[in-house]
């Protein structure tokens, strides 16, 4: 990568109010006040500074509206979930931990033959938690988290895609530790090949690819996450890099269980019995975590809807006066939400799993 060109010399040194108005366009179309915009890039940048308060080296060669776009839109200090956050997946979070969390914290320790990969991929049905384990990793690493969507970098990054790419990249080793998770990677690195593959797409893939190599080679603690529910589209560049692989499966019935409690605990809206979570858990079988989330969901409004048909009118309505949730609300709302993963996807990816996974 093409890190340490000398054009951002230019383009951050000369960074004051009258080079982003001139040079970069930001009060275009934008009604933000300009001392505002002046403050928000300043501060960014200012994140980015050494203790001598002088730019990285990292970021030359990289326009200051890029890193500016990074650090707003997709950089995340404080990635606000924890392991105990997560329903289930025991082994997962015990692996990522010796082989992902601790690395990062003890990086002196982590090195030569116990150097780790920089790579991880999480792979399995949608709403499982991937995105979750991706900021708990940052979270307990204490690592500065950045998420793009693969699929958003065509479409809106249109055009700039490899520059972000790169910015990308540039201002997660500034702000070492730090975790990049890419969600939907199979869109970005995918083994589908056309003609018609846009050429900006192409750039945008090279790009990346390019920087992951970057990685390896050096003691930088920035990890990848890339997330995918289609890890039999990932090509095997993409596989080669992404060195550890690991299955995030539908939530046990235990797991499924836990996420109803804690949902409904957090609100004081928990009262079932063992017999009743025992009863739903059975009838949820197949539903994701996000499934779950949108059941109990709908299931919290049981009250609010009775208690209007009742015919108090809501302005009326107490809070302390609402009942907790029954079992009865969480049948009706079965109804209403469905499985959204079909049992025969899961085939996929436990064969996936087998051939290329890292967890046994
Ligand atoms: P994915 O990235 O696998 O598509 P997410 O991590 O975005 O899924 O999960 C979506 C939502 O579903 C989360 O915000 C959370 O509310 C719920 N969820 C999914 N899996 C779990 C889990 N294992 N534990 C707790 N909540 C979960």
């Amino acid at each position: 990568p093409q890190i340490n060109g000398t054009n951002i010399g230019n383009d951050v040194k000369s960074y004051t109010p009258h080079s982003i108005r001139s040079n970069h366009g930001y009060i275009h179309g934008n009604s933000t006040p300009r001392n505002a915009l002046y403050d928000s890039t300043k501060r960014c940048l200012d994140l980015l500074r050494g203790p001598g308060g002088e730019l990285s080296q990292k970021l030359r060669s990289i326009e200051t509206r890029y890193i500016e776009q990074i650090s707003n839109e997709i950089m995340d200090g404080d990635p606000n979930v924890r392991w105990d956050d997560i329903a289930g997946l025991h082994h997962a979070k015990k692996c990522v931990n010796e082989m992902v969390i601790w690395p990062l914290l003890r990086p002196d320790i982590f090195k030569g033959c116990r150097s780790p990969g920089r790579g991880l991929l999480l792979f399995g049905p949608p709403g499982t938690g991937k995105t979750m384990i991706g900021k708990a990793i940052a979270g307990e690493a204490k690592a500065t988290f950045f998420y793009i969507s693969a699929s958003s970098i065509a479409s809106k990054w249109s055009g700039e895609g490899e520059k972000l790419v790169r910015a990308l990249f540039g201002v997660a080793r500034c702000r070492q530790p730090a975790v990049i998770f890419v969600d939907e990677i199979d869109s970005l690195l995918s083994q589908r090949k056309s003609n018609s593959e846009h050429e900006s797409n192409r750039r945008i893939k090279t790009q990346f690819l390019i920087e992951m190599e970057g990685f390896d080679s050096g003691n930088e603690q920035v990890l990848l996450i890339g997330a995918t529910n289609r890890p039999q589209d990932l090509d095997e560049a993409a596989r080669r890099r992404l060195t550890k692989r690991f299955y995030i499966p539908l939530p046990s019935s235990e797991a499924r269980a836990w996420i109803i409690k804690n949902l409904l605990d957090k609100e004081g809206l928990f009262e079932l019995s063992t017999e009743d979570i025992d009863s739903i858990c059975k009838s949820t079988e197949g539903y994701s975590g996000s499934d779950m989330k949108n059941l109990v969901k709908d299931a919290s409004m049981g009250p609010i809807r009775e208690a209007l048909k009742q015919g108090t009118e809501i302005t009326k309505l107490e809070k302390e006066d609402m009942r907790p949730v029954t079992l009865q609300d969480l049948e009706d709302a079965l109804k209403e939400v469905r499985p959204s993963v079909s049992p025969n996807e899961l085939g996929q990816y436990e064969e996936w799993n087998n051939q290329f996974g890292s967890l046994p």
